[in-house]
């Protein structure tokens, strides 16, 4: 194990703990090495968002030969061949009424450019509104306006006082379906801006699944009342959940689609945010007013779109879903060993991704244990990351199956690991 001095804060880290930080000098497929060769499984495709596999040659080879043509451009009034041609993809591969790609640099600002797309078609119609709807214990970002519509707690209390407000839809909890429904028709009626989702599964809530006839039913009942629809696919695209985006599983088309983490494959930062005609034809004017305020310096960014280009390219042409399902059917095998555990509640899956949570004896223990779990993965060579007392499993499609093994074997030998 490398350890490492430096000056650097890192993310969601309490540098006060002391742990040991691995210095990881190359990747490659589902593994990560350090310069002495140590290896760790990536378990968790480094944050959910490597999908393919570390360095996939395609995708290299892809920024490689960009980044020799045109390095950076500016995107107001400018355009470049590889954007053009993602852009178009896009619009190919997802349903119909999505007319518009908005391109962006992380989930977080696709989900804010969301926000600011849904207001901002409000705004321009000359029938303005700002209240923003919300599933109970979603994730959509860490930034304020992300933070906003994501669930308050110890992550975000600093900044509560800068948050605005929502109005939350309970969360359709198995036998409780009908009350988030009848919650967001009451919301609905009162004439929001939008509502925003994380569909089928929440991710950062802790790997929280419902079921696709209660997402295409939350689908309509803001078609009925006229409630932009917001799909936030910033975790759930690309696979993970066993079909390319989680909506299409439900049928349902989103109003606005949110894309980023697996959208280059997992190499570089870029992300979409898609929308119908009207939210576009809504700014559409000779009226500068009008225009949408929005930018990054890297809004897409050539090679980045490279990359993703190289991703689709991938898609169309290797066999993506059946690695899915076949991953699908090896997690769910791994999982069914696992469910009988005595200390392992609420086995769970969805598509590639795998989840349970581990029954623990007090909340205080609790405190601790991802903290000490995490290390306990690490130290066996396993990258897993668990959300408090739940331990998901989230791998590249291109993880051996010995490899996925060893992962659950871990996982197994953990439960059993003396706290
Ligand atoms: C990760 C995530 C985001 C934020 O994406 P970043 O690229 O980390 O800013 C937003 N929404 C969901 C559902 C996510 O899982």
């Amino acid at each position: 194990m490398t350890s490492h001095q430096s000056p650097i804060w890192h993310p969601f880290t309490q540098h006060g703990l002391g742990d040991p930080t691995p210095l990881i000098a190359r990747a490659e497929g589902a593994r990560l090495y350090d310069a002495q060769d140590n290896s760790w499984i990536d378990a968790i495709s480094s944050w959910w968002v490597t999908t393919h596999g570390h360095a996939h040659p395609r995708i290299m080879a892809a920024i490689r030969a960009q980044s020799e043509k045109l390095d950076q451009l500016i995107f107001a009034g400018w355009t470049h061949e590889p954007a053009e041609m993602l852009a178009a993809e896009l619009i190919r591969i997802t349903p119909d009424p999505l007319t518009r790609v908005f391109f962006s640099d992380s989930g977080s600002t696709s989900v804010e450019v969301a926000l600011k797309m849904a207001l901002g078609y409000w705004y321009n119609i000359g029938e303005p509104r700002s209240r923003i709807l919300v599933l109970e214990h979603s994730y959509h970002g860490d930034t304020i306006g992300t933070m906003s519509v994501g669930e308050r707690g110890v992550y975000n209390r600093a900044w509560q006082p800068l948050l605005f407000d929502v109005d939350t839809i309970p969360f359709p909890h198995e036998g409780l379906e009908q009350a988030t429904l009848d919650a967001l028709e009451a919301a609905c009626a009162q004439k929001p801006a939008a509502f925003i989702v994380e569909p089928l599964i929440l991710g950062a809530g802790g790997m929280l699944i419902y079921p696709a006839w209660v997402l295409a039913e939350m689908r309509s009942i803001c078609a009925r009342h006229g409630v932009l629809f917001i799909a936030d696919e910033v975790m759930t695209g690309w696979g993970r959940t066993g079909t390319r985006f989680a909506c299409d599983q439900a049928g349902v088309i989103p109003d606005i689609v949110c894309l980023s983490k697996g959208l280059t494959g997992g190499s570089l930062p870029l992300a979409v945010t898609l929308c119908i005609e009207p939210i576009f034809a809504a700014h559409w004017s000779t009226d500068r007013a009008k225009t949408f305020y929005h930018s990054s310096s890297y809004t897409a960014n050539p090679i980045a779109c490279a990359a993703a280009n190289a991703n689709l390219e991938i898609w169309r042409d290797e066999p993506v879903q059946q690695r899915i399902d076949a991953l699908a059917v090896a997690q769910g095998a791994h999982l069914s060993m696992l469910g009988h555990n005595p200390r392992v509640a609420n086995p769970r899956r969805l598509g590639t991704i795998a989840a349970l949570d581990i029954v623990v004896p007090d909340s205080g223990y609790l405190s601790n244990l991802a903290p000490r779990l995490i290390a306990f993965y690490r130290d066996h060579g396993v990258l897993l990351r668990p959300l408090g007392n739940t331990v998901y499993v989230m791998p590249p499609y291109c993880i051996e199956p010995d490899e996925l093994a060893q992962v659950w074997n871990v996982i197994a030998a953990s439960l059993d690991a003396p706290g």
